[in-house]
């Protein structure tokens, strides 16, 4: 059995990006993994320009507090001033260009306007208040990687520079089904020995939230014949085919025999909890993962495995989450044989608290939880100890 660690070394080793590339305007790449690195025409700011809203003066003029000098001229955001005379202050407001002579900007809450005049109640600093051109951005200068994700700010960023459309990959199409005779979709009633098809909802959160194209191919039964046509139609649509239920060694789990019936299989278990029955395989053209049909399993390894593969597969450089050492809240004294991931939240206090059920059919603590507790075979946890979690803003979307 490969460990959590063997298998997705080997997933991330057989995800190559798609290579094919759009350009969209910049809104529309929201989501998206840039195809090509992008650089700044131009230099941001593109001049010197007031922090603040107050009086530009040079430093030399202001030789005590008190000092009263005439305002020569006024320079609004967007207006270009003139050159500051000698002995006089500018009013300026912010964004607003320091003119050529000025060389401190002073808050007006340490100025006094009094008719024509300013009285400067501070010493004001050489450069204070000053954004310098080219302090964020340099002419030339590269802004944005191959390979990066665009978000809200990297949306900003790419206007900030005055690019107006991005260059992306295309988006990969992730087809999913759910194998289980006792699966229902809500808003029809439940007959007795059903349960809803809750891993639909879930994986279409997961793959949506990553930017990916979802075809939903619904509940399919558990037999050979029908697993295989939806895998047939799956991978013949889609760049990456999966599904939930079905990858263990009960009599009615068929995904594995349908996969090496049209396919491969590459990989199959991993030495971890919950999750362990995760299936890897290649049909036709697509890239094949089948997970648990335990709600949190499914959960918990997409997290872990899926998403770093698709957004390889998305073209994306950066893939792994990152783990952060947190002090325990709580005891686990039962050391495990695999390793395991224990649905945990931060409190108030700054330490995890555990979900009290770590059953891998309870969804509530997925829900319930903003992290997952890293444990290690054998490893056992006292109050206070620190140890690993990762938070699940690093591993959704
Ligand atoms: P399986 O992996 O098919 O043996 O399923 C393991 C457990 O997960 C069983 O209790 C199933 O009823 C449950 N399960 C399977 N698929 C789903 C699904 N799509 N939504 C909710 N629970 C499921
Ligand atoms: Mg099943």
């Amino acid at each position: 059995m490969l460990s959590a660690d063997q298998l997705l070394d080997a997933l991330l080793e057989r995800a190559h990006g798609v290579s094919e590339t759009e350009t969209l305007p910049v809104t529309d790449a929201l989501g998206r993994v840039l195809a090509a690195p992008q650089t700044s025409a131009i230099t941001v700011p593109p001049m010197d320009n007031s922090a603040m809203d107050g009086y530009a003066v040079r430093v030399a003029d202001v030789a005590v507090a008190g000092v009263r000098l005439p305002v020569s001229q006024r320079i609004l955001a967007g207006a270009v001033g003139q050159p500051l005379q000698p002995v006089t202050a500018a009013r300026i407001f912010t964004g607003a260009p320091v003119p050529p002579g000025a060389d401190a900007v002073l808050m007006q809450e340490y100025c006094e306007a009094t008719g024509e005049d300013v009285v400067i109640n501070a010493m004001p600093r050489l450069g204070e208040n000053i954004r310098r051109a080219g302090e964020d951005i340099q002419a030339g200068a590269r802004i944005l990687a191959a390979g990066t994700r665009i978000g809200a700010a990297e949306m900003g960023l790419a206007a900030s520079v005055g690019l107006a459309e991005l260059p992306v990959f295309r988006r990969l199409k992730v087809a999913c089904f759910f194998t289980g005779d006792e699966l229902v979709t809500p808003g029809t009633p439940l007959q007795s020995g059903q349960i809803y098809n809750s891993n639909r909802y879930t994986l279409a959160g997961l793959v949506n939230g990553l930017g990916c194209e979802l075809i939903d191919l619904g509940i399919v039964p558990d037999t050979l014949e029908a697993t295989e046509a939806a895998l047939a139609r799956a991978s013949q649509e889609a760049d990456v085919v999966i599904t939930s239920g079905g990858v263990s060694v009960g009599e009615a789990d068929y995904v594995k025999a349908a996969v090496e019936k049209l396919g491969r299989v590459e990989m199959w278990k991993v030495a971890m909890k919950p999750g362990k029955p995760l299936v890897y395989g290649r049909v036709g053209n697509a890239d094949f993962i089948g997970l648990p049909g335990n709600p949190v399993s499914a959960f918990v390894t997409f997290c872990l495995f899926v998403r770093p593969f698709l957004l390889t597969r998305m073209g994306a450089a950066d893939v792994l989450y990152r783990a952060y050492a947190v002090q325990a809240d709580f005891a686990w004294t039962r050391a495990g044989a695999r390793r395991e991931f224990l649905r945990a939240r931060l409190q108030p206090n700054g330490k995890l608290g555990l979900f009290p059920n770590q059953s891998s059919g309870v969804l509530t603590s997925c829900a319930w939880a903003d992290g997952l507790v890293d444990l290690e075979i054998g490893q056992t946890i006292a109050p206070g100890d620190w140890v690993r979690f990762i938070p699940l803003t690093e591993l959704l979307a």
